[in-house]
């Protein structure tokens, strides 16, 4: 050990002038810490020439401190220091050379050109891992523990003499790149700083290094020594790959089908242990003997010891992949015939990334390799937009950072027009609507994995328009089996590429697809009409209007899914911390009817995709066109593949499929309650998947006296005819104070003769057809039993006379018996049915309208606030309404009691129907 004398010592603590030589924020960060240290003079920095016109970041430093600051390509030549070179080092007259990071070689009259000599940092615990790729060959080589060294330069290759050294248990999870962020260079950076100050001191030692345990290994920079060599142990493979993640990759060659090769990187590997894979597919990697098998988490190797890695990402040529697409990659082809128009956004592409760069740009040129940061981002993007007139979010930046490929992602977007929001058109088959003086392309095909395809053996469904009765097209209808293709693409999106989008990003997804159904919001209220009957302006309001408003309003839910924090005894001495996560379930299955299709889809669908699931649904059979259109319009809102699919087909096969699906951890139904009982048996006899389940109901309207009449007539009638009675909270039994009895019946059979019925496209209609024949025949048999079992038949019972279409008269029964049939049973049709009460008889009236296993919804029109609320209280529904009738709103909880079902669709509740809870507990 060498110390100096202490009157040296003084002289040096006073004024130590300092040479930086090295590069990078490593070098930098190193450079500010001295300067901290007020006792020290940094004379001068000695870096790397300008790149274009970036320069390196010690020089930009250096400068910013007045520093001067030299730049030199090389420092000798063949051998030779150059003598200009020298002349301005010794310019500077540097007592004490510190290189932090340094790629250069320095000549000895520079090391030794200092009067205490040069301190140089080194990655790795020498004597072992001499040489350029030190941190690489420690992971390489499978070492225990990692560190670095600082030690005096001399003429070896890390040779000199130690100063000081700082070691880390290397972690199994731990590559290139963690280990160098999370150790090397925080603790590098301190440790320089010491380094000087024991200089300064006089208490850095001279370490002589051991030969034992000495290694020089070779540079990694070089190609053939990146080469991954498969015929190893799977640890050795797995060591190699993390050692050059993710500078430069582990290269491996791919053999194709047709034997061609084609040289990859691999990167993000791990040991993998948990079995066999399912559904891989094979791929030949020259030197392995077996083939490694793509799957859905990666690239599987099996290693000469029968022991597995796997392999997360691969890069092809300059694009990053996930090792899970690599099939699908194949079929991805860039562009390549560019119009002379977009050859000339091309140069100007370029120059807009050159300006933000400060570099040349080539194709290849990766926007974050060449040095930009997150503003950069924000500035590409509103630079593009502003001279492309392209939507683009920052994301695009991200997913394509490479020029070429950023600039194929433009043309394709241009291509696509402005209604591309981001997303794609998607190619499919589908039929041409004519209606309402417009021309609409409708998807006829299962929506699977952002595709549209054929159902398993091209089975189809035909779908009828119910104002006529001819058959609008054909419609896939799903299997078993297409049910199983969906829930797969929706499982592994739900842990693949959904996982990546972040809460927020969620969000604007869901905006955005909300903005594309009021831009299309004509169109899909045309194909509502024709395809169930709606009328086309309640289409309009309703069917859409409150679709669009489900989508927005659960798009500000995304980022705001909150556990709590529970104050939990501490376990003294020590104390606890409890808090719980609210996490997505996983894949939901959705099931809905056929009364308002694409309302029903988004009143399930948003909440779903807002608390972070994927799903698939199957819509009615009768009328599944607006969710495929709907499926279109996702696409080109931008969701990945897989997050929603969209399956029509047979309740008793596809929907059953859903519900008994082992990867389907929840089921969303609407339905009736048969069919809801059976489904809730087979959640449980499948995977016990939670359920919710929105059935029928047989709901009361008690009508007192003291109403307002007016008022009362107008929203009994909408109770019992709106959405011509398909309507699952219709009141299915009225209960009118016999003192107004006969005036609310006469004011509504003067109403019922004026309505409007016909074509629903017609803007003053107001009563369409049925959604289908066998809803309309189960009507007319329904009419027939009340009139069998004594109700007073007051109007209609029928069909509508002399009209095509399944057109079924507003229909109104008086006089009817708590015992009857149709005071106990859901029409689902417009059927009103009215009793009578005694005003004087309070209780009566409300055990009789609690006397259903249904409890939907209610409602009562009274004046008298007291007769309200009390009814409120003692109403055994989900839903209330006072003096007003069917006034539902997207933020308000909605679902019944009873044989009504269980759950609630909308408001912050239904959210939780799709969220599980997660208690965590941490003693600290
Ligand atoms: P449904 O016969 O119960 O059918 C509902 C859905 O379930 C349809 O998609 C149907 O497929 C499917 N399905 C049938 N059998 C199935 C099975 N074994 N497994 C899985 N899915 C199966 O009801 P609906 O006739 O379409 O609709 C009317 C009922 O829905 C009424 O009772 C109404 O009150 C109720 N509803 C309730 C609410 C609410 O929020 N509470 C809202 C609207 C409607 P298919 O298309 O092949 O029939």
């Amino acid at each position: 050990m060498d110390l100096l004398s202490i009157e040296h010592q003084q002289q040096i603590k006073s004024n130590l002038r300092i040479a930086i030589i090295g590069q990078s924020n490593f070098a930098a960060d190193v450079l500010e810490l001295i300067l901290e240290r007020s006792k020290f003079q940094v004379v001068g920095v000695f870096t790397i020439p300008d790149k274009g016109s970036r320069e390196d970041v010690l020089a930009t430093t250096a400068a910013s401190h007045n520093i001067p600051v030299f730049k030199f390509a090389s420092w000798r030549r063949k051998g030779v220091p150059l003598p200009e070179v020298l002349e301005q080092y010794r310019s500077v007259k540097a007592e004490l050379n510190v290189l932090p990071f340094c790629s250069q070689f320095i000549p000895m009259e520079v090391i030794d050109g200092a009067r205490l000599g040069s301190i140089c940092y080194h990655p790795s615990i020498l004597p072992r891992h001499r040489g350029a790729s030190a941190i690489s060959w420690t992971l390489i080589e499978g070492d225990e523990v990692a560190g670095f060294s600082i030690f005096w330069a001399d003429d070896g290759l890390d040779t000199g003499p130690l100063l000081l050294q700082r070691q880390t248990n290397l972690e199994p999870t731990d590559t290139l790149d963690t280990i160098y962020k999370r150790f090397l260079y925080p603790e590098g950076v301190k440790a320089m700083g010491l380094a000087v100050d024991m200089v300064a001191d006089g208490t850095a030692p001279k370490i002589v290094q051991t030969e034992v345990g000495a290694t020089y290994d070779p540079a990694m920079f070089k190609v053939e020594n990146q080469q991954l060599c498969l015929a190893q142990s799977a640890v050795g493979i797995f060591n190699f790959v993390r050692g050059l993640d993710s500078v430069p990759g582990a290269v491996a060659t791919v053999v194709l089908d047709d034997g061609t090769e084609e040289q990859v990187r691999f990167f993000g590997a791990h040991l993998y242990s948990a079995g066999p894979v399912k559904d891989g597919k094979a791929l030949k990697l020259k030197g392995l003997a077996k083939p490694a098998w793509v799957h859905e988490g990666g690239l599987l190797i099996e290693g000469t010891d029968g022991a597995f890695v796997n392999v997360r990402r691969i890069k092809r040529g300059t694009k990053m992949i996930n090792a899970s697409d690599w099939f699908k990659q194949a079929e991805h082809q860039p562009i390549t015939d560019f119009s002379e128009d977009e050859l000339a956004k091309k140069v100007q592409l370029a120059s807009i990334w050159q300006a933000i760069l400060k570099a040349p740009i080539e194709g290849a040129t990766d926007f974050f390799a060449a040095g930009a940061g997150s503003m950069d981002v924000v500035r590409l993007v509103e630079e593009v937009k502003d001279a492309f007139d392209v939507p683009l979010e920052n994301e695009n930046v991200f997913m394509a950072p490479v020029f070429d490929e950023f600039f194929d992602q433009l043309v394709r977007n241009l291509r696509q027009g402005s209604g591309g929001a981001g997303g794609k058109q998607v190619e499919y088959k589908g039929f041409q609507l004519k209606a309402n003086k417009r021309d609409i392309r409708v998807p006829t095909q299962l929506f699977i994995n952002g595709e549209f395809v054929d159902a398993e053996k091209n089975r189809v469904l035909d779908i009828v328009n119910p104002t006529d009765e001819t058959v609008l097209c054909e419609v896939a209808c799903a299997s078993t089996n297409d049910v199983d293709k969906a829930v797969q693409a929706a499982h592994k999106a739900f842990f693949g590429s959904w996982k990546q989008v972040s809460a927020r990003q969620r969000g604007q997804l869901m905006l955005k697809l909300a903005d594309l159904m009021e831009q299309y919001k004509e169109d899909l209220a045309t194909i509502e009409s024709v395809d169930s009957g709606a009328v086309y302006t309640l289409a309009l309001k309703t069917h859409i209007g409150m679709s669009i408003d489900a989508w927005r309003y659960f798009a500000g839910w995304c980022d705001k899914i909150q556990g709590n924090t529970i104050p939990v005894n501490p376990a003294r001495p020590n104390n606890v911390l409890t808090f719980t996560r609210k996490e997505p379930i996983g894949v939901c299955g959705l099931v809905t009817p056929w009364n308002y299709p694409l309302m029903m889809l988004s009143w399930k669908m948003a909440a779903c995709i807002a608390a972070g699931n994927t799903c698939l649904i199957k819509p009615a059979q009768t009328c599944p066109l607006t969710a495929l259109k709907f499926a279109e319009l996702s696409v080109l809102a931008g969701f990945p593949p897989g997050v929603i699919n969209v399956l029509p087909g047979k309740g008793s096969d596809a929907g059953q499929a859903v519900a008994d699906h082992p990867l389907v951890r929840k089921l969303g139904f609407t339905g009736s309650t048969p069919i809801g009982k059976h489904i809730m048996k087979s959640c449980a006899d499948s995977n016990l998947k939670k359920c919710s389940l929105e059935l029928g109901g047989k709901s009361p309207l008690v009508i007192f006296a003291d109403c307002d009449l007016d008022k009362a007539v107008k929203h009994g009638m909408s109770s019992v005819f709106f959405n011509k009675g398909e309507n699952c909270i219709a009141a299915g039994r009225l209960f009118v104070e016999d003192r107004i009895h006969d005036e609310f019946v006469r004011r509504v059979l003067k109403d019922l003769r004026s309505m409007t019925i016909g074509d629903p496209l017609n803007r003053s209609t107001a009563h369409g057809p049925q959604n289908h024949k066998a809803h309309m025949d189960k009507l007319i048999e329904y009419c027939e039993r009340g009139v069998a079992e004594g109700a007073k038949l007051v109007y209609g019972g029928c069909r509508v006379p002399n009209m095509k279409g399944y057109f079924f008269t507003p229909t109104v029964f008086t006089d009817v018996e708590d015992n009857m049939f149709i005071a106990q049973e859901e029409s689902f049709g417009p059927i009103m049915i009215i009793s009578k009460f005694n005003g004087s008889d309070v209780d009566s009236v409300m055990t009789r309208a609690n006397r259903s296993e249904y409890g939907l919804a209610s409602g009562v029109f009274t004046k008298d606030i007291s007769k309200a609320l009390s009814f409120a209280d003692r109403i055994e529904a989900g839903t209330v309404f006072v003096n007003v009738y069917n006034k539902t709103d997207v933020a308000a909880p909605f679902g019944g009691f009873k044989q009504s079902g269980f759950g609630k669709d909308l408001g912050q509740e239904a959210l939780n129907e799709y969220l599980k809870t997660k208690c965590v507990t941490i003693e600290y």
